[in-house]
């Protein structure tokens, strides 16, 4: 079996973008150079990705840094957006793309998630895929439908360069409500996108593909849920914006 590094990454969403941002960020990469065997990944607002990405070349490199989103056209009339080599260019290395709060707020669809992460993956950033089911979802016995569905749209992209992107399960019934998947839920589901890459793309796909849990994940639950076998990291929103409490889970992943 493949042995994939775990990877804590932290979304800080529309928070701390300017000095307290660059703060946190420090006390992130120092805990990141404790823990050389976790890859480390912050995810901060794109007015202080450059910053960060000093910050990081500073503190060892241990430290990577991720765009929240990204426009898939690499430059013109696009008000307001911003392309993944402008990201690569700023130091980002990741962007996260699908989240459930661009899906439900900015309407964005299955293909154009599939056009993200292809314009991602065509400037050699590395994309962090978010899928995860509704609670109305779960409840109608559906979660393994949707999760293969949103899977399946962009999934073959990654068999380019097995490893290269990273799928991030976020039940959304979880994301921000202090209401954590337990692990047994999130395993489940894990063990099932794998199947499906396993399926759909081969072994060697679905072995290298780390697949990140993601919903309400902090200092007191990371452990559990990293011990299960197809949890291979975290996403984490809330508690990324605390350097003890973040810290504590990169540990957790060690
Ligand atoms: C997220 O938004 O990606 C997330 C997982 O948020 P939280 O950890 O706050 O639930």
């Amino acid at each position: 079996m493949t042995e994939r590094t775990p990877l804590i990454a932290g979304n800080w969403k529309m928070n701390l973008g300017g000095a307290k941002g660059c703060e946190l960020a420090e006390a992130v990469a120092r805990a990141a150079q404790a823990h050389p065997n976790v890859d480390v990944v912050v995810a901060p607002p794109s007015t202080v990705i450059a910053a960060i990405a000093q910050i990081s070349e500073e503190n060892g490199k241990k430290l990577e840094v991720a765009g929240q989103n990204l426009y898939p056209k690499s430059d013109g009339a696009f008000t307001g957006e911003i392309s993944a080599p402008m990201l690569l260019e700023a130091g980002a290395k990741w962007v996260i793309l699908g989240h459930s709060e661009r899906r439900q707020y900015f309407a964005e669809s299955d293909d154009f998630v599939r056009e993200k992460v292809a314009a991602s993956l065509a400037a050699g950033l590395r994309p962090i895929a978010c899928v995860g089911e509704t609670l109305e979802e779960r409840e109608a016995g559906k979660t393994l439908e949707v999760v293969n569905r949103q899977v399946d749209a962009f999934a073959s992209l990654l068999s380019e360069q097995p490893g290269f992107g990273v799928i991030a399960y976020e039940p959304v019934w979880a994301i921000g409500t202090g209401k954590v998947a337990t692990p047994e839920q999130a395993q489940e589901v894990h063990a099932a996108i794998r199947a499906r890459l396993r399926e759909t793309l081969g072994a060697d796909v679905a072995e290298k593909t780390r697949i990140l849990y993601g919903g309400s994940v902090k200092a007191s639950n990371a452990a559990e849920l990293l011990a299960c076998p197809d949890i291979d990291g975290a996403l984490v929103g809330g508690a990324s914006l605390d350097a003890e409490g973040f810290a504590k889970i990169i540990q957790a992943a060690g």
